[in-house]
């Protein structure tokens, strides 16, 4: 694609990122093909090659972003389909976090935008506050319906996706040691999403890593690694919270890894190298611990890991993370190491497309969302599983809201062939099957 950005413009390293960017596409229109809001509406503006002109036009002409760009960018889930299917090695990713930013910068959104916006990024990254919500939240679930009927879709999402029980504390820093010889050392990021609603997986990562001898530090001063402000284009908010996790996994001296067990959240953590690479007391940090980061699943694949007994023999539904898939390509793992431990695992059909959680996209654009998720749930069902598995926490509490069957993480399941607990949305789901959890497989 042809540029005319002036030499005073490239001088800015973000427009220069994006011009770079930019040139790559070839309008091939591949890529519309994958794209869930364009599957879902055709409209050539929510789809890549839509976005990518309309950014252009705002970077090129140096605009304020107006209402229409802010539309079409606000409903990109950023599940980066687009960068796999692109032929031509587009980087979408960055062309939309700079898009972003630049409207967060430039554009004045409705009041009550911006007011759930502030609210939701000033909430979530923060366990203790976003505990305090879910506490609240538990109290106003029965009324997601209503809420809904009177046109308040977003609070209704809200109450819709909280929990049914109290949330739980998140996890302390700490360190949780090597069962028998120490053969390695790892950072394990808690999170702060992700450990209030469900500490069980962070539980079962840490008792999978122990049993085969690895160290698991949870380090003082790490929390939210910044993607829920960095897709809201709070660039700012996003850098400050990376920095403060570069400073506590930096502490630790030697570590051979740092350990992720929410796929959104790796996906930026392997980039902070490219968003502190202007930072000169950063960029270097920033890259090594980018360097460092694997998935959960991806880390596992390089250690010997045998099944307690016999496997489980359960049939899995594993739904591909966006954030594992496309942002980091980690696809061959999680389905190895579940077979491997005796699971029957069956790929869930179309799944590239997004089930339509995208970290704070259903609660911001709900319809799109509760539409994907519909389409989700049905390809699911259609396999008759036993039992979900995703790698991401948002994925699970959005497929759960649609479906009475149970969604658990991947390392609950690898946890419990491995000698762990039944995870408590199975043992919830079929009791049966926490009497046995290493029945022989059938
Ligand atoms: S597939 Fe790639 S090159 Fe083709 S239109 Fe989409 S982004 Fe551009
Ligand atoms: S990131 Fe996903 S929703 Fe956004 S343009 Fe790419 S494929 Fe479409």
């Amino acid at each position: 694609m042809q540029t005319s950005f002036t030499l005073a413009q490239l001088a800015d390293p973000h427009v220069a990122e994006s011009e770079k960017i930019l040139r790559a596409c070839v309008h091939c229109g591949f890529c519309t093909a994958t794209c869930p809001t364009y599957v879902l509406d055709g409209n050539e503006l929510d789809s890549p090659r839509g976005r990518i002109y309309l950014i252009k036009d705002m970077l090129e002409n140096d605009r304020p972003a107006t209402q229409e760009v802010a539309l079409h960018i606000d409903r990109c889930l950023s599940c980066l389909a687009c960068m796999t299917t692109c032929p031509s090695g587009v980087h979408y990713m960055h062309l939309v976090d700079h898009a972003r930013a630049h409207i967060e910068r430039t554009y004045r959104r409705p009041a009550h935008q911006r007011l759930l916006r502030a609210a939701l990024a000033r909430l979530l990254p923060f366990p203790r506050r976003f505990r305090l919500v879910l506490t609240a939240a538990l109290a106003g679930k029965p009324f997601a319906g209503f809420a809904g009927a009177i046109g308040f879709k977003q609070l209704a999402a809200m109450l819709q996706l909280a929990p049914a029980h109290l949330p739980h504390r998140p996890l302390a820093p700490q360190t949780f040691k090597a069962v028998g010889a120490r053969k390695g050392r790892v950072a394990l990021l808690a999170g702060c999403v992700n450990d209030v609603l469900a500490p069980q997986i962070n539980a079962a990562a840490i008792r999978v890593l122990t049993r085969l001898g690895i160290d698991v530090v949870v380090a003082d001063g790490s929390g939210c690694c910044g993607s829920l402000v960095h897709h809201m284009g709070r660039e700012g908010d996003a850098l400050g919270q990376a920095r403060a996790n570069i400073d506590a996994w930096t502490a630790l001296g030697t570590i051979d890894a740092v350990v992720v067990t929410t796929s959104g959240c790796g996906t930026t953590v392997k980039d902070y190298g490219f968003m502190l690479r202007s930072d000169s007391t950063y960029a270097a940090k920033a890259a090594k611990v980018a360097g460092l980061t694997r998935d959960i699943t991806e880390y596992l694949a390089t250690l010997s890991l045998e099944p307690a007994q016999s496997g489980p023999g359960l049939v899995v539904a594993y739904h591909s993370a966006c954030s594992l898939q496309h942002g980091q390509r980690v696809t061959r793992q999680p389905k190895e190491l579940l077979g491997k431990l005796g699971f029957a695992v069956k790929d869930v059909p179309d799944g590239h497309l997004c089930c339509g959680s995208a970290g704070t996209y259903n609660i911001l654009q709900p319809d799109i969302a509760r539409r994907l998720r519909e389409r989700k749930v049905r390809t699911i069902e259609e396999l008759r599983p036993d039992v979900i598995a995703a790698g991401n926490i948002g994925c699970m509490t959005q497929i759960a809201a649609g479906t009475k069957l149970p969604a658990v993480h991947t390392i609950e399941l690898i946890d419990w062939a491995t000698g762990g607990p039944c995870p408590p949305a199975l043992r919830e789901h079929a009791p049966q099957a926490a009497l046995r959890p290493n029945a022989a497989a059938s």
